[in-house]
């Protein structure tokens, strides 16, 4: 018998060297007895590891933060947040660490973390750990979201780690290794700002310009091309999410990317009934982060960053206001160039048809579905064999028939293009019901249920025999769905 060798990793520390007011060096609490739950070869390979080697002993030891490759700069990042609007000058990585950033074979550079590592010095109250439940959520729901062409930090492994986590009961605790494009949230910015230190602001926002626009530094305003960038990233994000009915439930802005990748999958869930009021977060009593404020509350975040890089915008600060809001005034072009764009894909319209035209089929078919409530998925899906000529699988969705039969008539008679809605409207997506499945079935130890979604999931616009149950709604008897945050 061969014994693979463990992984080599060589992990760069900019974000340490170059920040350190923002970085805290830490270390991962030992993880009494690691076992592997998932891994994800795809994105091993991608990255340049071995898979067989992250599955060795020394490889589960690099996966919980507990083996730290030579060079290796771990850190808890620190930050700050508006909360459900409530500013928290002081958050951070309280049960997260930064091992460092990883060039893979492709030349790209990104961010290794880990999450459930223990605590750090920024944990407040928290115990740092983390629930075999929730980072198996995370790793379904991002890698789901990867499959759906929507940006996200992605999962490369979730480790048991034989330690118990004390929630409304004991937990298995496990950790997630995390991979991203980079780790800047805009609360790094308004922690960098509140520090009152210019240096540190500029450094941060060259930093985030290096790793995801560098472009902006050659700008006539670099800071200001910055902002924008994140302006559009956001705005493109945000419209993915709205058209495939996911709702993150926890929009702080500590969990608001600069990269514009879907960070933190807590209390989110993808739609089952098109309801913009769709709230499924236990803690967000007042829909704050309901599905339909998605796109305002986006805007309402990247203020926030812009009140952070006034400082960088121009020497005096009316300058720099009427600067920050020109910029944000741009934010609603371009979400809606998004999400119109989105949705002239999501029914098959053809290029060069008439806005206003394309506009009313929008318009109109949003009214339907809200009145009738239909399956948000099912229904589009349903769209797509509607535009090859077979419209009663759609119909059987509706209750005002006369509506939508009008509706039809006028959609159908633009031509729309059924290959192009088959690419764009998902068969299947991590519905709640099964995601849950999944999860409690990998609690007790089977970890079946959870390979065969992941299986489903990694193909989502492909219809396939046999999977008939993954495309369905979640059964009457699942009720309304509630997820909870800080797990
Ligand atoms: P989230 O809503 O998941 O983005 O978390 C908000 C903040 O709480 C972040 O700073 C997390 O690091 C921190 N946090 C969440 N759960 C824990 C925990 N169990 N222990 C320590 N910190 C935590
Ligand atoms: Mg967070």
């Amino acid at each position: 018998m061969t014994v693979a060798p463990g992984p080599t990793l060589t992990l760069g520390y900019r974000f340490a060297s170059q920040l350190p007011e923002l970085a805290v060096r830490w270390q991962a609490e030992e993880a009494p007895q690691p076992r592997l739950l998932v891994l994800n070869d795809a994105l091993a390979a991608e990255l340049g590891l071995d898979p067989a080697a992250l599955r060795t002993e020394e490889g589960l030891r690099l996966l919980t933060g507990n083996a730290v490759p030579e060079g290796a700069t771990p850190v808890a990042q620190v930050y700050s947040g508006h909360q459900f609007g409530g500013y928290s000058p002081r958050l951070g990585d309280g049960r997260a660490l930064l091992l460092g950033e990883l060039t893979g074979p492709d030349g790209r550079l990104r961010d290794l973390h880990l999450k459930g590592s223990g605590r750090t010095p920024v944990a407040r109250g928290g115990d740092g750990l983390a629930a075999v439940g929730p980072m198996l959520r995370e790793y379904v729901i991002s890698e789901a979201m990867q499959a759906l062409g929507i940006p996200t930090t992605r999962a490369l492994a979730v480790v048991a780690t034989g330690r118990g986590v004390r929630r409304e009961t004991v937990l298995p605790g496990a950790v997630l290794s995390r991979v991203a494009s980079s780790h800047l949230r805009v609360g790094s910015f308004q922690y960098a700002a509140s520090t009152g230190d210019a240096d540190v602001l500029r450094r941060l926002a060259d930093h985030a310009i290096a790793r995801h626009c560098p472009a902006a530094a050659d700008a006539a305003q670099p800071y200001l091309a910055l902002y924008e960038s994140v302006l559009q990233v956001q705005a493109e994000l945000v419209a993915r999410w709205m058209l495939v009915g996911f709702v993150h439930g926890v929009m702080n802005t500590d969990n608001v990317t600069i990269s514009g990748e879907t960070i933190d999958y807590g209390p989110c869930a993808f739609l089952d009934v098109f309801d913009p009021a769709s709230v499924y977060s236990s803690i967000d009593t007042g829909g704050r982060y309901a599905y339909g404020n998605q796109p305002i509350v986006a805007e309402w975040n990247l203020a926030r960053l812009a009140e952070a890089m006034l400082p960088l915008l121009a020497e005096d600060s009316e300058t720099a206001v009427g600067i920050a809001t020109e910029a944000l005034g741009t934010f609603r072009a371009r979400y809606n160039a998004a999400w119109t764009a989105g949705m002239r894909a999501k029914l098959g319209l053809p290029e060069g048809l008439d806005d206003a035209v394309a506009t009313g089929l929008i318009d109109d078919l949003q009214t339907l579905m809200r009145e009738n409530r239909v399956d948000h998925t099912t229904f589009y899906r349903r769209l797509g064999d509607a535009a090859r000529g077979d419209v009663e699988p759609a119909r059987l969705l509706v209750l005002d028939l006369a509506g939508f039969d009008a509706w039809l008539e006028r959609w159908r008679a633009v031509g729309p293009d059924a290959g192009v809605m088959d690419l764009t409207n998902p068969v299947y997506i991590p519905r709640n019901h099964l995601v849950e499945e999944a999860l409690t079935a990998a609690t007790a130890d089977d970890l079946g249920p959870l390979q065969r979604l992941l299986e489903v999931l990694a193909r989502p616009f492909e219809e396939r025999p046999g999977l008939e149950r993954y495309a369905e709604p979640a059964p009457e008897a699942f009720g309304a769905y509630v997820t909870f945050c800080g797990t």
